[in-house]
């Protein structure tokens, strides 16, 4: 008769960063049908709600003031200034979900990706989504037909600026079709599920 084992698992803060235009938000919903008990980390941040953006879905919408307040009292795991406005990840959700092993996902930029791989280390992974090309980086920009020249011209300069901070994530997907990328993710996700460092085997009796 053998004993059964019992595994448990910490928690894994996936992030996902990539440029506006990248498809990031289509991929984040792909995954998050494959995986529902994925948590998805709202953010809060001090711009104002964009069309049906709803205050506690997309993010917490917050004043300046707030902001301030929360992050003076240390309830931010990271936070960072983007396209002017702030915006922050809270701490607790993230704490609570690695101890209880669950996983979170993240929509965050280079700066809150580099803060937060050294505050959890192991613990995050970081994926990178670009679109296949420059030209079609821009294409999808202009079809967007939400931003004028100077804004298209922006979101590409801040582009180039985020491939360089490639070097510090764990994965890279180029998204050129919708499926394979979530395919991708999804790989990701199970791969880094199964790693022995996550792994606690509880002792037999
Ligand atoms: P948007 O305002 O278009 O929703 O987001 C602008 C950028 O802010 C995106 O690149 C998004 O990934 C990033 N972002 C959203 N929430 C956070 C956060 O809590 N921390 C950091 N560092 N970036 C965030």
């Amino acid at each position: 008769m053998g004993a059964d084992f019992t595994f448990y698992r910490h928690g894994i803060v996936f992030i996902v960063s990539g440029p506006s235009g990248a498809g990031k938000s289509t991929l984040v919903e792909g995954l998050m049908a494959r995986f529902p008990e994925l948590g998805l980390s709202i953010s809060y941040t001090t711009r104002a709600p964009r069309g049906a953006e709803t205050d506690g879905r997309e993010y917490l919408f917050v004043t300046t003031e707030e902001f301030a307040r929360r992050r003076d009292g240390d309830e931010l795991a990271e936070w960072a200034e983007v396209h002017g406005a702030l915006y922050g990840t809270p701490r607790a959700p993230l704490d609570d979900a690695i101890a209880a092993g669950r996983d979170m996902l993240l929509d965050i930029d280079v700066q809150g990706a580099r803060r937060l791989k050294r505050v959890y280390r192991d613990s995050a992974v970081a994926v990178m989504v670009f679109p296949p090309s420059w030209d079609e980086l821009e294409r999808r920009l202009r079809n967007r037909r939400t931003d004028d020249e100077a804004a298209i011209a922006r979101r590409l300069a801040r582009a180039r600026e985020e491939a360089d901070h490639l070097p510090e994530y764990d994965y890279f997907i180029r998204n050129a079709d919708r499926d394979d990328a979530v395919a991708q993710l999804i790989a990701i996700v199970r791969a880094e599920r199964a790693r022995v460092s996550r792994i606690v085997v509880e002792p037999a009796p």
